[in-house]
């Protein structure tokens, strides 16, 4: 256990170019991040091939063994890590946000330790026994968003480790911080140079990307990226796990109740203050409850607190960045001048530091309006009428996005019928963006492709090899 100084001191740099990281509450100064280069990342990728050998020949007992170690490490450091976290990513440390990250990593890493992973018969008929088994990849390479930092940095290393891999990770340029911190709260139970963070720009991901000693990329971020990404794999046909941009539809049929159902709907689309890839970004209400719902979900959001993370009282934070606030900003007044009508916020204050944007409820909007079609990041929910559930399924499937989805009914079997013709990788039934590192999670359509968590995610960090005898 060490206090929150220590930790932020042990990640500073004490030589080389550095840079500012700034608290997205306040504009005030969190710390300062290495800016790695180019030669930086040739360092680690060579550290971590030369310690990815010695840990595959472990096994998967004592590698397991090491990765319930880093756990308990996660959990002694938890409340530093959800600080600084909540200081650099401004997400608060209560509620669904910092201090339920941190405990998400501890989780995670317990999960991916303790999956069983047996070798597969697949035939044995007396002539021919093939088994499917799976060997490590090598050197992985991590590249993340700056949403859930912690988080998904431990979706992407713990199955990579435990299949004995070694890994290498590009975090956001915007939260570095957190995730060097966690990696040291890690590296103190794994092997020198089998886990390195990078924390460099653009350019840096870009050559981890094409490198020709990553046998693999677990990326997370924007669709555009996962598409250069794409491209630059091709050289080496390198493995890709891609979790690209979501825009989550949820239904809500006639026969569900406003009231029992609007928190649950409130906290599907507003975890994270909205900047969540699988939270719920579009809501199709029938007609015949649309005022109901929307008046349930202003009740919710006018209730719920948002500020500066570290107040104990707040649930709610600020937008990450200033490029996401323009983007949360542009869509909402656009949305308005279209004559969509404003439930509540869309009044951001401007006299007040910190990139923070209300709650905000935009009703009577048509499907086509930027704000339901385009990825809007943010605490801005569009609430679309709809007559028919054909109707509305054909809206939910009409983009080319299909992360998560949501139904919200009284009624589990038709719920579940109207689930099955949502296109999305995962559809929750009266419930939003609900991840468990048990269950497989991944896209359909361009949301990516891959599926991380549970037996499928830990196959997904190994190369598949039959033996045939
Ligand atoms: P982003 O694509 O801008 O950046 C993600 C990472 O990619 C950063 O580390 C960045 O430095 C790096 N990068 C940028 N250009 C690169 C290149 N050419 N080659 C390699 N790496 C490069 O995404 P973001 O804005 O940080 O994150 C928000 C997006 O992530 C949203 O679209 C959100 O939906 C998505 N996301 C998806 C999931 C999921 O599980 N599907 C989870 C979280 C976030």
């Amino acid at each position: 256990m060490e206090t929150y100084d220590a930790l932020l001191a042990s990640i500073t740099p004490d030589t080389g170019e550095t840079r500012t990281i700034l608290d997205p509450a306040t504009g005030e100064p969190v710390g300062e991040a290495p800016v790695h280069s180019v030669e930086d990342l040739e360092a680690a990728i060579a550290a971590a091939a030369a310690a990815q050998p010695a840990w595959a020949a472990l096994g998967h007992d004592a590698r397991s063994a090491a990765l319930l170690k880093a756990a308990d490490a996660v959990e002694r450091s938890a409340e530093e890590l959800a600080r600084l976290l909540s200081r650099e990513q401004g997400k608060p440390l209560n509620g669904p946000n910092a201090r339920f990250e941190v405990g998400a990593c501890a989780a995670w890493l317990r999960v991916a330790a303790g999956t069983p992973l047996e070798a597969e018969v697949v035939v044995d008929d007396g002539e021919t026994r093939a088994e499917l088994h799976y060997r490590p990849i090598g050197v992985v390479g991590a590249i993340g968003p700056w949403n859930w930092p912690m988080m998904i940095t431990v979706w992407q290393v713990a199955p990579a480790l435990r299949m004995g891999n070694a890994v290498v990770v590009k975090p956001s340029e915007y939260t570095p911080l957190s995730v060097l911190a966690l990696a040291k709260v890690l590296n103190e139970e794994l092997p020198e140079g089998l886990l390195t963070v990078v924390s460099g720009g653009r350019d840096v991901g870009a050559r981890l990307a094409e490198h020709p000693a990553i046998g693999k990329v677990m990326f997370t971020g924007s669709t555009a990226t996962g598409k250069a990404i794409i491209k630059s794999s091709a050289d080496t046909v390198k493995r890709l796990t891609l979790e690209l941009g979501g825009n989550d539809a949820g239904i809500v049929l006639p026969d569900a109740d406003p009231k029992a159902i609007a928190e649950g709907l409130f906290w599907g689309a507003f975890i994270n203050t909205g900047q969540t890839c699988a939270a719920l970004k579009r809501l199709y209400v029938h007609d015949s409850l649309y005022e109901a719902v929307c008046e349930e979900l202003t009740k919710v959001a006018a209730a719920t607190p948002m500020g500066n993370g570290l107040d104990e009282a707040n649930v709610l934070g600020p937008l990450q960045n200033r490029q996401q606030y323009d983007i949360v900003a542009g869509l909402v007044d656009a949305a308005r001048d279209s004559g969509a009508r404003i439930l509540l916020g869309g009044n951001p204050a401007t006299d007040q530091p910190g990139h923070f944007y209300p709650a905000t409820l935009v009703a009577d909007i048509d499907n086509s309006n930027p704000l339901v079609a385009e990825e809007q990041f943010g605490p801005a929910l569009p609430i679309i009428r709809y007559g028919t559930v054909d109707e509305a399924v054909a809206m939910a499937n009409a983009l080319d996005v299909g992360l998560g989805a949501s139904v919200w009914s009284s009624d589990p079997v038709r719920a579940r019928e109207v689930a099955a013709r949502l296109e999305a990788g995962t559809v929750w039934i009266n419930k939003h963006g609900a991840v468990d590192p048990r269950v497989p999670f991944g896209g359909a359509k361009q949301s990516g492709y891959g599926l991380e968590f549970g037996v499928e995610g830990l196959k997904a960090l190994g190369v598949p090899q039959v033996i045939n005898g």
